[in-house]
């Protein structure tokens, strides 16, 4: 695994958790924030200003009260002033008949119930006939004068208009038609007071007016007791009156004359209904902005959460998306997406890299035979080889089921290369042991190289698929360098592919038969079956290049049954011969393979013993069981098997010791060195007697000289295959051969050898 990779994507997922809630902040939270922080101010600033409008309507109501029980106070002096001297009786004592005591009976009596503070009499030429104070001493009689001319000029008719400093208790007063009674507030005597005038007479006295009616006035002082009492009754506290103008924060309320000049002042505490209210709401208020403020904390939290939530959810499925859940390895997507990146870094300069593209030979043999569990399993066993051999920041990514792939920063020179790809293949090919079972498996590798000529990782690739497919066809357990030439060989290919498909298609194949003679090459003892393709345009065209194709296309199946079910009946022809049939590993490892080799037998009706299967070591490779199993239910029914191309695999000595093979094929490049390398004449001797000592038959092929038949004869080989006995050719050359043994016969070795010396 690359910890360094998983915390690179695991940083992302972080930074991307906090950007996503730092974008839910800016467009969720700050709004909410914000209108929330809007409702409260307009909230507080509703209720305040309701209660400040509240406290102002209660204050000037206040002072129209004031102002009212003042004028009532006025009305109520005048009327008690009225109900003794407006009397009957009054105008007896006071016009008609003058009576001083009665005049100063009641002056008294004015004082003593209802707290008059100057009673005074003025006799119809305006002399003033009495002055009653309850002040001693009384005000001087000219003072007095002074003070209530304005009220006897008004009863008298004489003014036009109230003058200054005087305000009209009764609205209805005029001036110009005066009724017997007036009452004035205005300055007596320094202090503002009530002054009330009711003039003197019966109803007929007074019917041509008051020009002659002597008049009483009663004077009553606008003073602290009064403002007390109007408090008490208004119910407003501290009521008093004051001198000087009011500073503009004061509650204050003015009596005015006509023109706006002021009489008198008064301030009280002023109730203040809008105050108390927010005073018994605050808490009310507060409690419900807490809870409101409460409310958007927790909203706040949940939508962090909630983003934080989202924020993993999605790293976790990034991490899915990326990564393959068998064996935590990055995926295709994943390795892309690094590969672009790499490409990016090295068309800027940075140092060459490779993509090492890994096919697992037979890997989904052993997941077919032997359950995914195991094939899971194994996959993890080769995730951990793989990961070994990497260096720091080199990537492995799983892209399929048995597909790797390697990013490595590396030389780009095919030595470099292909020594990293050795260190690959030794470590995916060495034995595995899972669960009991022995599992062998191979990797062929494919080689793109990462320069600043790079386009794309598409273009990678395919390059290094390309260079796959040629490790393949160049034997397994190979790697191969993508070069140019790779391009135009893929396009061929396919053409190839459709018309080899249509070859299988329409018996467009043929067979060919090469012999296969006893040590001393004078006996046919069998025959091998090689595919023969001629193609309609192109000609001949060599197994080694259409089995390949077909391998990697699947029409091997098709092919593989067609080329048995024709040496069967070929071989029908030819009683005493073996027959030889080639196995891909592909047809081998399919589960039907036994059935299909028995159908077919069946149907040609070929003798089971006389056919022997070519496997190579490739073939077996996987689920050693389920192929030796395989092949134990053919030989069970006669079949023989050869190992084929023997010395070019793996050349393990497992694979004869574990299978039940009759036969052991040295390949030809051994047969070829023998004359030139001391060793290979040594290992084909050591071959013959391996596979002596296991109870096998050896083959030679390819034998084309006297001396490789001589050396061959002696070594101990059983039988031998290759030109100097024959060319692979038609059935029918075949059955001439068996009709005229003679005509083509070899000649002994040694006289041959020595005829040429
Ligand atoms: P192979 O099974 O090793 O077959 C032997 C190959 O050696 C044949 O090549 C044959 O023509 C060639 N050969 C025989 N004697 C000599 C010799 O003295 N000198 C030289 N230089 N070559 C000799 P061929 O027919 O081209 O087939 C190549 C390979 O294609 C076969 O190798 C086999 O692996 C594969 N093949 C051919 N036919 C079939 C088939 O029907 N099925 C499968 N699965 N593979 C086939
Ligand atoms: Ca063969
Ligand atoms: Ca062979």
């Amino acid at each position: 695994m690359q910890p360094a990779l998983q915390q690179r994507i695991a940083g992302e997922s972080n930074g991307s958790r906090r950007s996503r809630w730092d974008r839910a902040r800016v467009s969720l939270v700050l709004p909410i924030g914000v209108i929330v922080a809007v409702a409260i101010v307009c909230v507080v600033v509703a209720v305040l200003t309701s209660a400040q409008r509240a406290d102002e309507v209660s204050f000037s109501r206040e002072q129209q009260l004031i102002r009212q029980a003042i004028s009532d106070n006025g009305v109520r002096v005048l009327r008690q002033l009225d109900s003794v001297a407006g009397t009957p009786h009054g105008a007896a004592a006071i016009r008609d008949n003058y009576d001083p005591q009665w005049v100063n009976h009641i002056g008294e009596w004015l004082q003593t119930y209802f707290n008059h503070d100057v009673v005074a009499v003025v006799d119809g030429a305006d002399q003033i006939k009495s002055i009653h104070s309850r002040a001693t001493p009384d005000p001087a009689a000219a003072d007095v004068r002074l003070e209530i001319a304005t009220s006897l000029n008004l009863l008298r008719g004489r003014l036009a208009a109230l003058p200054a400093g005087t305000l009209d208790v009764l609205a209805t007063q005029n001036p110009r038609q005066p009724g017997p009674t007036t009452a004035l507030i205005q300055h007596f005597l320094g202090r503002p007071a009530i002054v009330a005038a009711v003039a003197v007479g019966t109803g007929d006295q007074l019917r041509s007016g008051n020009a002659q009616a002597p008049i009483v006035f009663a004077i009553k002082y606008i003073d602290e007791a009064m403002m007390r009492e109007i408090g008490e009754d208004l119910q407003l506290a501290d009521l008093h009156r004051i001198g000087t103008p009011p500073g503009p924060a004061d509650y204050v309320t003015e009596i005015a004359d006509a023109r706006g000049d002021p009489i008198a002042r008064f301030t009280w505490k002023p109730s203040t209904p809008g105050r108390e209210v927010v005073q018994s709401v605050a808490p009310f208020i507060a409690i419900a902005l807490a809870g409101f403020a409460l409310l958007v904390a927790l909203v706040i939290r949940y939508m962090r959460r909630t983003a934080e939530a989202l924020a993993d959810g999605e790293a976790q499925l990034r991490h899915l998306a990326m990564h393959d859940p068998v064996c935590g390895l990055p995926n295709r997507i994943c390795f892309g997406e690094r590969l672009e990146t790499v490409i990016g870094e090295v068309r800027g300069g940075g140092p060459s890299a490779a993509v090492f593209y890994i096919d697992l030979d037979h890997f989904k043999d052993v997941n077919d035979t032997l359950g995914h569990p195991i094939g899971d399993e194994l996959i993890l066993n080769v995730t951990q080889r793989l990961s070994r051999i990497l260096r720091g920041n080199d990537l492995v990514a799983r892209l399929g089921g048995d597909e790797f792939a390697i990013i490595t920063i590396c030389a780009s020179d095919s030595y470099s290369l292909q020594a990293i790809a050795g260190r690959i293949i030794t470590a995916v090919c060495a034995p595995y042991l899972i669960n009991g079972h022995n599992i062998i498996i191979g990797a062929s590798i494919g080689i793109a190289v990462i320069d600043r000529r790079s386009r794309d990782s598409a273009d990678i690739l395919r390059y290094a698929d390309m260079a796959l497919y040629r490790a393949k066809n160049e034997g397994r357990n190979r790697a191969c360098i993508y070069d140019a030439a790779m391009d135009a060989d893929l396009s061929n290919r396919k053409l190839l592919e459709g018309d080899l498909h249509q070859a299988i298609q329409n018996d467009g194949l043929r067979s060919a038969y090469q012999p296969i003679v006893n040590a001393s090459g004078d006996k046919v003892i069998g025959v091998e079956a090689l595919a023969r393709w001629a193609h309609p345009k192109l000609g001949e065209i060599p197994p080694s290049e259409f089995i390949p194709i077909a391998e990697h296309s699947g029409l091997i199946i098709e092919l593989g049954e067609w080329m048995l079910r024709r040496a069967c009946l070929d071989g029908r022809d030819w009683p005493n011969l073996m027959v030889a049939v080639n196995v891909s590993p592909l047809q081998f490892r399919r589960s039907d393979f036994v059935d299909v080799v028995e159908r077919i037998l069946k149907e040609t009706n070929f003798d089971a013993t006389r056919l022997e299967l070519e496997l190579t070591e490739s073939t077996l490779l996987g689920n050693l069981e389920t192929a030796e199993l395989s092949m134990l239910r053919l030989k069970a029914i006669g079949v023989r098997f050869a190992l084929d191309d023997f010395g070019t695999g793996y050349s393990s000595l497992l694979y004869l010791r574990r299978f039940p093979f009759d036969k052991l094929k040295i390949d030809s490049s051994f047969v070829r060195a023998i004359e030139k390398a001391p060793d290979a004449a040594a290992i084909v001797h050591a071959v013959v007697s391996l596979g002596r000592g296991l109870g096998m038959k050896v083959t030679a092929e390819g034998v084309e000289t006297p001396e490789q038949h001589l050396f061959l004869r002696a070594a101990g080989v059983h039988s031998m295959q290759g030109y100097r006995f024959g060319r692979p050719g038609l059935a029918s050359d075949i059955d001439a051969r068996l009709a005229t043994p003679e005509a083509y016969r070899v000649g002994s070795p040694d006289e041959e050898i020595a005829l040429a010396s």
